[in-house]
This record gives C-alpha cells, sequence and structure tokens, in this order.
C-alpha cells in the first residue's frame, strides 16, 4: 500500500508534469516536454543530475520526429536487448544500487502495467526510499506522460509533413521550370529531415543548372542501385560500411526524370511512414518535372515548327541553289548557334562543297571529317548525331566535337550532306537535332531540284564524247572576256590524217584517240582556260590574259606531248591567234586568224603550230 505521503508526492509530480505539458503545446512540445520531464526528475529526487534512458519500441513505433531533436540527458534505445540494464532488471525489483563510473548510482527501472521495462533513471543518490506501489505509481506518471508528448509530437510532425507536402505540391503545379522543383525538394527535404542527406540523379535532358548539385545518369552502369531504381521506377536500397542509402524515382505518368538518393548512418531507423513520405514527394516532384518538361517541349515545338514554315516558305520562291543554301545556313546558325554549317554535294564519291557552306568546309582538313562521315553513312548510318567526336575517333583530337550530319537524298540516292558542327561537346540536344533533320528535310527537294538544274546547265554546256565544253560555251565566254579584259590567246588543233586513223582502225579507235586528247588538253589547262570541242576532230583553247607568245609556247607543248599521250600514236597541228584591247576585235575574226593559221600548218608539213 502507497502510504500518505508518497501519495501526496505523487498529485504533487503529476500535476506539475502535466501542467507543463499543456502549456508548451503550441510549440514544437517534443524537446520542450522532455526537458521539462528531466526538471521534474532532477526536483524530486533533489539531484542535478539525472540520467533516462528510454526503451523506444515499448513506447513508439516507426516514428522518426527525434531525428529532429537530441537531449542531452535521454538517451532512446531502439533494441532493448542491447541496453546494458537488460539483464539488470527483475519483476519485483525497481530500484538498484550499482556502482557507476564515479560513485555509486541507483538505477529506477521505471515498469509499464505488464511489468516491461520502458525507462531507467540513473541517480546519482536517492534520497528516500519509495513502497513497491509507489514506484508503479510513479512508472505510470511517466509513462502516461510519455506517451501523450509523444503522440502529440507525432501528430505535431504529421501535420508539418502534410503541410509541406502540401506547399510544394502547389508551388510545382504553379512552376514550369524544372530547376525550381528541384530546388525546392532537396530544400524542403533538408528542412525537414536535416540529418539525412540527399543527392540528385538526372537524365542528361533533365536540368543545366549548375545551382543544383546532382549527377548524371550513367547509362553504362545498369547495375547501380540509382540506375536500377530509375530503369525500374522503383524504391531501392543500399547498405555499404556504415551508410545506408535509398534511391527513390522522381516518376511521372510518362516517364521516370530522375532518381533521388538519400543517405544516412546506418544506426538510423527510417520507418515505413518516412519512406512512403519521401516516395510521396519524389512522385510529386517527378510529375511537376514532367509538367515543365511537356511545357518546354510544346513551347520548343511551337518555335521550331514556325522555322520550319518560315524555310519552306521561302524555299518555294525558286530561288537558286546558292540562295538556298545561304538562306538555310543563315537560318541554322541563328536558331542552333552552330559553329559552321555545310551543304556538300557528292560527285562520284568525292565531297563538292557547295556555295553558301561556311569556311571550315573549304579547309583541307574537312576532307578527313568527310571520309569519317561518308563511311558512316555508307555503312548503313541514317544520318550521326555525335557528342563527342573525339571519343568516336579514337581519343584523337578534334577541332569540332559535336556533329550533326543528315544526307540529302533524290529518292533512296544519297546526293549529298548537311552539317552542322560545333566546338563544344554535347553542345546539340536530341530536340535541335530532330528539327535539323525536319529542315533538311523540307530542304532537300529544293536543293535537289537546283542540283539537279545545275547538272543539266552543265550538261549543255559540255561535249557528249569528250567532256570538253561545248563550242557555244566557248563563245559566250570568248564575247564576255573581250568585255572584261585586255588580252587573250586562242589555239585551233586539229587532228593530223585522222581519216587515215579512221580508216585504218576504225571510227570507234578514233573516237578513243579523240578522248585521250581531251584528257591531255584538260590536264594541261587551268580553270580559267577553256578548251572545246569546236568541230568533228577539232579543239579550241582559250587563254584569257595571254599572249600570243605565250598561246604559242602552249601550242607547241601540246604538239610534243600528244604523241606520247596518244595510241595509236597522232599528232596535231595548230593555229594560234590573239586580241588585245583597242584593236577591232570580235569572237569570230579571232576564230578566223586561227583557222587561217592551222591552215599554214599543215600546209607547212603538220605537227607544227603556227601564228597569222
Ligand atoms: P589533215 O591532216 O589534213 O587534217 O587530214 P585529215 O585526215 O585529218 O583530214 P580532215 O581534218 O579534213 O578530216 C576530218 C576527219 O576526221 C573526217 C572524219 O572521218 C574524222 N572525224 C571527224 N569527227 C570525228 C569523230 O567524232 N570521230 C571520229 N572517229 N572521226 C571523226
Ligand atoms: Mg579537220
Ligand atoms: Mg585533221
Amino acid at each position: 500500500m502507497i502510504n500518505e505521503r508518497e501519495s501526496h508526492l505523487l498529485v504533487q509530480f503529476k500535476s506539475d508534469l502535466f501542467e507543463n505539458l499543456y502549456v508548451s503545446k503550441e510549440e514544437f512540445l517534443l524537446e520542450k516536454s522532455l526537458n521539462e520531464l528531466i526538471n521534474k526528475f532532477c526536483t524530486f529526487f533533489q539531484t542535478k543530475n539525472v540520467q533516462f534512458v528510454i526503451n523506444k519500441n515499448n513506447l513508439v513505433k516507426d516514428e522518426s520526429f527525434f531525428y529532429t531533436v537530441v537531449f542531452e540527458s535521454i538517451e532512446f534505445i531502439e533494441d532493448w536487448r542491447l541496453s546494458p540494464f537488460y539483464l539488470q532488471w527483475e519483476d519485483d525489483v525497481n530500484v538498484k544500487l550499482v556502482r557507476g563510473t564515479h560513485s555509486i548510482e541507483t538505477l529506477v527501472f521505471l515498469k509499464d502495467r505488464n511489468y516491461e521495462c520502458f525507462g531507467v533513471l540513473i541517480l546519482d543518490k536517492v534520497n528516500e526510499t519509495y513502497s513497491n506501489a509507489f514506484w508503479q505509481q510513479f512508472s505510470a506518471t511517466v509513462y502516461h506522460f510519455l506517451q501523450q508528448v509523444f503522440q502529440s509530437a507525432a501528430m505535431f510532425f504529421e501535420q508539418l509533413r502534410l503541410s509541406l507536402l502540401h506547399d510544394i505540391t502547389r508551388k510545382f503545379h504553379a512552376t514550369m521550370d524544372v530547376d525550381a522543383v528541384l530546388t525546392e525538394i532537396t530544400h524542403s527535404l533538408q528542412e525537414i529531415y536535416p540529418i539525412f542527406r540527399y543527392y540528385l540523379y538526372l537524365s542528361n535532358d533533365s536540368t543545366d543548372s549548375p545551382k543544383i548539385p546532382f549527377k548524371l545518369l550513367d547509362y553504362n552502369e545498369n547495375d547501380t542501385p540509382a540506375m536500377e531504381s530509375y530503369v525500374t521506377g522503383e524504391l531501392r536500397k543500399e547498405i555499404q560500411a556504415d551508410k545506408q542509402r535509398l534511391y527513390f524515382p522522381l516518376k511521372g505518368k510518362q516517364a521516370v526524370y530522375g532518381v533521388l538518393e538519400i543517405s544516412a548512418d546506418v544506426t538510423i531507423t527510417i520507418s515505413t511512414s518516412e519512406i512512403q513520405f519521401i516516395s510521396n514527394l519524389a512522385q510529386t516532384a517527378g510529375s511537376a518535372i514532367e509538367n515543365a518538361h511537356l511545357y518546354q517541349q510544346s513551347k520548343q515545338l511551337v518555335t521550331d515548327l514556325r522555322l520550319v514554315t518560315k524555310i519552306s516558305h521561302q524555299l518555294n520562291r525558286n530561288l537558286n541553289m546558292n540562295e538556298i543554301i545561304k538562306y538555310i545556313v543563315s537560318e541554322l546558325k541563328q536558331s542552333f548557334s552552330a559553329d559552321e554549317i555545310g551543304f556538300i554535294s557528292l560527285v562520284d564519291n568525292e565531297p563538292k562543297i557547295l556555295q553558301g557552306s561556311t569556311e571550315y568546309f573549304y579547309d583541307e582538313k574537312f576532307q578527313e571529317c568527310f571520309q569519317f562521315i561518308h563511311s558512316r553513312i555508307q555503312r548503313g548510318e541514317d544520318s550521326l548525331f555525335i557528342g563527342d567526336l573525339s571519343k568516336e575517333r579514337n581519343g584523337q583530337v578534334q577541332k569540332f566535337l559535336s556533329l550533326m550530319v543528315e544526307p540529302m537524298k533524290q529518292e533512296s540516292d544519297i546526293i549529298g550532306y548537311a552539317i552542322v558542327l560545333h566546338k563544344q561537346p554535347y553542345y546539340f540536344s536530341f530536340g535541335t537535332f530532330k528539327l535539323f533533320q525536319s529542315i533538311t528535310h523540307h530542304s532537300s527537294l529544293a536543293l535537289t531540284n537546283s542540283l539537279l538544274k545545275e547538272e543539266l546547265e552543265q550538261l549543255v554546256i559540255t561535249d557528249y564524247l569528250t567532256k570538253l565544253y561545248s563550242r557555244n560555251y566557248l563563245d559566250d565566254i570568248l564575247h564576255q572576256s573581250m568585255i572584261d579584259d585586255s588580252e587573250g590567246a586562242f589555239v585551233l588543233i586539229d587532228i593530223d590524217n585522222f581519216k587515215k586513223v579512221n580508216d585504218t582502225y576504225g571510227h570507234q579507235v578514233g573516237d578513243v584517240v579523240l578522248i585521250q586528247i581531251a584528257k591531255l588538253i584538260k590536264n594541261s589547262t587551268s580553270k580559267y582556260e577553256i578548251s572545246s570541242r569546236w568541230g568533228g576532230e577539232e579543239i579550241a583553247i582559250y587563254l584569257p590574259n595571254r599572249s600570243l607568245e605565250d598561246g604559242f609556247h602552249f601550242a607547241e607543248k601540246l604538239i610534243d606531248l600528244t604523241p606520247k599521250h596518244t595510241s595509236p600514236q597522232v599528232t596535231i597541228s595548230c593555229g594560234v591567234s590573239h586580241w588585245q584591247k583597242g584593236d577591232d576585235n570580235n569572237p569570230f575574226k579571232l576564230f578566223k586568224k586561227a583557222d587561217e593559221a592551222l591552215y599554214y600548218a599543215k600546209r607547212a608539213g603538220k605537227n607544227r603550230a603556227c601564228t597569222p
């Protein structure tokens, strides 16, 4: 039985204790109430030093609100059996004297209704002895108090989490900015669970903000828990040494956008309700990122569509090829901020740089780049989208690291390439690549049309058999030269005794000899010197800005080379004429003089050159 004095003390203790519980209700009461409890113990036992060890599992299950506070005099023990007090208490004993570190200590075992020990008070002294009945009621009071405190704390904490989740969700729905979402989620978590460490893993198109600490997900490492969580969209756990890590997928309706890593010491129990809460948060963030992505995507799509429409509109204006390319290059340069943009047509597997392409493509160094591109496309790749060219080329140093290539096709034949380059690695996004493809496809038709038109024009001015220019073309050039230049030499060539070649070997062999001579002439002239098939077996060469003497030497050189380059061997005769500014000139006079000179050469015994 409890005596009157004990009963009085208990009433006093109880009222002191609970009065304070209600006073501190408005604030976050866990810390205050528990410190108050320690104070009351001190008062009650008239000591300055009380340590309280609480068997956590006996009082609260699955609550992590403890993580928010640290107590000096209170220790929470997760597994009671591991505590040093486990074997020390007995059913009928409440108080025990033990040898402490400095002196004799008193252990007071506080027990619940089932005589389970839920806490141990360690006092440096006890002045009075109390009855077992007293200890039972004392224990019950403390037990009741702790339950009240923990329940309120749990409720308070739950409320905090809910309002946080509510706030975050509202904020997430208000923003279309992925960075803002990611920043918010890490900050909020840091606030509510300061003892955890946070890390974000993101897929490479999620954000480019340097403000947020994140790692890019490494797609080559399939077996990391972060990657597993990303791929499966499920929570993953990992324990390594003294650290535990949880991976929460940031999941939207359509995809997973990243992974949130939470790490903590293994000694910390992260409860299922905590995991549930963080999962919810991660999912909210996932759908917010998705919304932001969709918004950005649709915005980008509208911009892209505008550009494609604008370009298509221009292309329909029947521009010539130079104009088309100049226009596309300037548009692409602006929209992609590319370093170099080139349009290359393929002539017998050799690149022909189309006018309007940027400088680099005319550089010798491009040849090697072209070979790389061409062989990759020949091997069956539809197009190229490369983020780090040096990686593709065995670490070789490259001036440009980002590359996009789209072939231009006529039917299924590749007739050229559109090429975009940038010095920085991974400069172009996949969206940009898609847009580039779309623009190239749209321009392809206009480009191939003008390419074909050019080819046709070339065909018109080219002689079919010898591939030399046609006589008409030479005529035009001569007219223009007589306006632009100050002089020019004209060489007319006729094969000697050609009838005999035809008669002896047949007409076909005769043709071959003609082609051989045409080739020799092509190799002996620069691109400014125009050679054309003049008549049947006659060839004319015009050398702008050259003297009569130059023309004569040129003719003699050809006469010397012809027998060495023909089979069956033939010789040629040449008539050389000349014009200069100030004379009464026209192309016809020039031809006529050359024709006369040729006649002299024949008369003088052939295989020679003559001037008028
Ligand atoms: P000459 O040294 O006086 O020039 O004697 P020639 O036999 O060459 O006489 P001429 O220039 O008058 O003869 C032209 C001959 O060239 C006539 C024709 O049989 C031949 N010929 C002209 N065009 C072609 C051609 O496209 N192919 C071939 N195989 N022969 C041609
Ligand atoms: Mg002739
Ligand atoms: Mg002849």
